[in-house]
């Protein structure tokens, strides 16, 4: 069974609108969002992703609270409320594993972290396994993601590779200066700011922060075709 093609970011964004305005129509909302609101490491790499793609930062560089007369986190909160407004009222108490269960329920849509949930519901559960697509999340307006390999460095340990939720890196087909095939980013437009690569790369090869003139962010999501 074939995962439905990746729309593209500007695609995904329009569907994910459009499943907004619908739900907002209807009364109840039907199919809720999966997007887990504890405390989880899935819950602060998406609202993590979600501040970052405003540009919000309650602490600065140094330390400094930054939150007093803050507009990027007042822009953040408000979105971050309506979105909050749509997921399952039981997603405050979810684990990490809580959003793939969801997904494959067949009760639920929209969740992060889609490729475990897809590998499951593929076995587990056919029926929402093909109605399931990937792509970008609505664009953000703080910009899009530069991520830089020092390839020269790298020791192609794959470790960025493995830990990336969203397919950014490849390795390269020709060695670099000290013999290793690198890794490159092939596709820096998939990444969601995350920040993982950079934290894991034993070798400091990595660098991640956020573009500076074009706007957007772009993380993985998996749907169940859409609201109803
Ligand atoms: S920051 Fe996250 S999404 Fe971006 S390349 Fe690194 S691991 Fe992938
Ligand atoms: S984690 Fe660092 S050293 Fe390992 S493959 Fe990635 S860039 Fe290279």
């Amino acid at each position: 069974m074939p995962l439905q093609s990746i729309p593209p970011a500007s695609l995904a964004t329009k569907r994910i609108q459009r499943m907004l305005r619908k739900d907002m129509r209807s009364e109840p909302v039907r199919i809720r969002f999966g997007l887990p609101l504890g405390n989880t490491t899935d819950t602060n790499q998406w609202v993590g992703a979600l501040f970052l793609a405003y540009g919000a930062q309650l602490m600065d560089a140094k330390g400094n609270i930054t939150v007093k007369n803050n507009d990027k986190v007042k822009q953040v909160l408000e979105y971050g409320k309506k979105i909050a407004g749509f997921c399952t009222p039981d997603a405050q108490a979810w684990d990490d594993a809580s959003n793939n269960k969801w997904l494959i329920s067949g009760n639920g849509s929209l969740i992060f972290n889609p490729p475990s949930a897809w590998a499951v519901a593929k076995r587990d559960a056919p029926q929402v396994a093909e109605k399931c697509w990937f792509g970008g999340f609505p664009k953000g307006p703080a910009g899009r993601w530069d991520v830089v390999i020092g390839e020269d460095m790298c020791k192609a340990c794959g470790f960025c590779l493995s830990v990336c939720p969203v397919d950014v890196f490849a390795y390269r087909k020709a060695p670099n200066k000290i013999g290793w095939f690198p890794m490159y980013t092939a596709h820096e437009e998939n990444c969601v700011g995350c920040m993982l690569c950079y934290q894991i790369c034993p070798d400091f090869c990595i660098d991640v922060s956020p573009k500076a003139t074009t706007s957007g962010l772009t993380a993985a999501v998996a749907l169940r075709g859409g609201a109803r």
